[in-house]
């Protein structure tokens, strides 16, 4: 599904990642965890498409095509899910008509006629009943004055309608409270543990793995995987630290 190979990345001239290899395979969740610093969002935002970060070697193929001929909106549209550490507020715009119009504009660019309201209405309510949540907390502004709680469990609700073919999730975990963190690791098991999708997991500590076993666990460092394992990796890397297990 996703098979990155070689890659060397820049951001202000500065290598951040530096020959990074990795292939997760169709129907597995892989996490990648490491030290501050190690180049885990940066690799997040160059698959997303950002624009500072520049591409200097290496390939990304996903779902067999070149990641990098496509631009950012098209590997959305191609299934891509993006989820980042920081959410962006959007005052003035409610996140129904956020979601409603992110999952038309991708419907359109696959020559899909748009959801009617009462059609999108319907799938959001499905999507936040799914997932324990209150569909009313969507009519406010995008993430505005929201907790980071609500933040992640409304950006589960759009995990859920956007319904991608791999989610690339950076540190969904930060700041959660139990409750939280357990509503965000079944919104991912409920919605990407599934034959036909892939899951990128990027997490600093081991507490969602609780929650969301992984197929298999990597250790990010100064821009390289220098270590795969199993589950168990998450748990050795919470007991001994980064310096030890990265040695
Ligand atoms: P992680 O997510 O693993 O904590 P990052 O990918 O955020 O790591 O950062 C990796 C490195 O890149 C850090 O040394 C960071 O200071 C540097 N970096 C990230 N963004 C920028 C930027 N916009 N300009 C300069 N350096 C950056
Ligand atoms: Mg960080
Ligand atoms: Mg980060």
């Amino acid at each position: 599904m996703l098979k990155i190979e070689n890659l060397h990345a820049t951001v202000a001239g500065k290598p951040i990642l530096n020959g990074l290899t990795l292939t997760i395979p169709t129907g597995e969740i892989h996490a990648i965890m490491g030290p501050n610093g190690a180049g885990k969002s940066t690799l997040a935002y160059v698959l997303g498409g950002r624009p500072g970060y520049e591409v200097t070697e290496g390939s990304v193929t996903f779902d067999g095509q070149d990641l990098f001929a496509l631009e950012p909106h098209e590997r959305a549209a191609a299934g891509m899910f993006l989820g980042f550490q920081y959410p962006v507020e959007i005052p003035g715009v409610s996140y129904l008509q956020f979601l409603r119009e992110a999952l038309n504009s991708q419907r359109r660019s696959k020559g899909e006629k748009d959801l009617t309201g009462g059609e999108f209405i319907r799938l959001s309510k499905d999507k936040a009943a799914l997932l324990g949540m209150d569909a009313e907390m969507l009519k406010r502004p995008v993430n505005v004055g929201f907790s980071g709680g609500e933040k992640k469990r409304a950006e589960m609700v759009q995990l859920g309608i956007m319904d991608p073919k791999v989610a690339i999730l950076d540190e969904t975990d930060s700041g959660l409270d139990i409750d939280a963190l357990k509503a965000v690791g079944h919104g991912i098991n409920s919605i990407m543990r599934d034959p036909k999708k892939s899951v990128l997991l990027i997490t600093h500590y081991q507490r969602l793995l609780d929650y969301v076993t992984p197929d298999r666990v990597h250790v990010l460092s100064r821009g390289q995987i220098v270590r795969s394992g199993g589950p168990e990796l998450a748990h050795e890397l919470e007991r001994e630290g980064y310096a030890e297990a990265a040695a």
